[in-house]
């Protein structure tokens, strides 16, 4: 009886833990910094427009937004910063590689870390977690299908010196809690960037690339050099 005690109370310590394990540590991570500001929280899409300035239209509903219509970028434009963002990706079982929950997390507009169904793959630089094109995340740290994720993002934007370029961006992330990219120098801007001259500041922009790919609880710290 006392054995069989034992492996119950094991077995229930393994499930807790395993549930304990499987959540991801900075999900529904709150803005409690107090330089955060808060651009999105799921009440409206004020911090948000489309490219040309028109009002983001964003399909909004409860605590998140979904893709639709085009991309759209913040009003507000960062050099270096501290950016969380949490995405939920839809089920396309018959979707595969790049059209497979596509959207993406652009920092200035100019350097992606993809957003896509990565979930059990052994990851590329074009895959969920990678800096487009640039570089593969350390490791897998996708959640399936369905499920809320999120990003950690601390970006260094290029540094200039008298209108020369003297240094590259970089950029360390945090997938689901997990680190999978430290201090990787970014060499141009990835596909798809919104451009603009590398040395003024950009919007954080969030790519619509036909899959409803769902967005919530975005908040960023501008860690602008010159503000200190
Ligand atoms: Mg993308």
């Amino acid at each position: 009886m006392k054995g069989l005690v034992v492996v119950f109370g094991l077995a229930a310590m393994v499930t807790l833990w395993g549930r304990v394990a499987a959540e991801p540590l900075f999900l529904g991570a709150e803005p409690t910094p107090r330089d955060s500001i808060i651009l999105f929280d799921g009440k409206g899409l004020s911090e948000w427009t489309l490219l040309d300035g028109k009002p983001a239209d964003w399909k909004l509903e409860n605590d998140y937004m979904e893709v639709r219509g085009g991309n759209i970028r913040t009003k507000r434009e960062f050099t270096d910063c501290q950016l969380h963002v949490e995405f939920r990706l839809p089920s396309m079982p018959s979707a595969s590689g790049q059209g497979k929950a596509n959207s993406g997390v652009y920092l200035q507009g100019r350097y992606e870390v993809q957003v896509l169904d990565s979930y059990g793959l052994k990851s590329q630089s074009n895959d969920c977690g990678g800096i487009y094109g640039v570089a593969a995340p350390m490791v897998n740290a996708c959640r399936p299908p369905e499920q809320w994720q999120s990003y950690d993002i601390f970006f260094h934007a290029p540094r200039f010196k008298d209108g020369k370029q003297t240094g590259n961006a970089r950029m360390s992330v945090l997938q689901n809690g997990v680190w999978i990219h430290d201090n990787v120098e970014i060499p141009g801007e990835t596909t798809a960037s919104a451009g603009g001259d590398l040395a003024s500041p950009g919007p954080i922009m969030l790519q619509d690339h036909g899959n409803p790919i769902r967005y919530r609880n975005i908040w960023i710290r501008d860690l602008a050099a010159d503000k200190h």
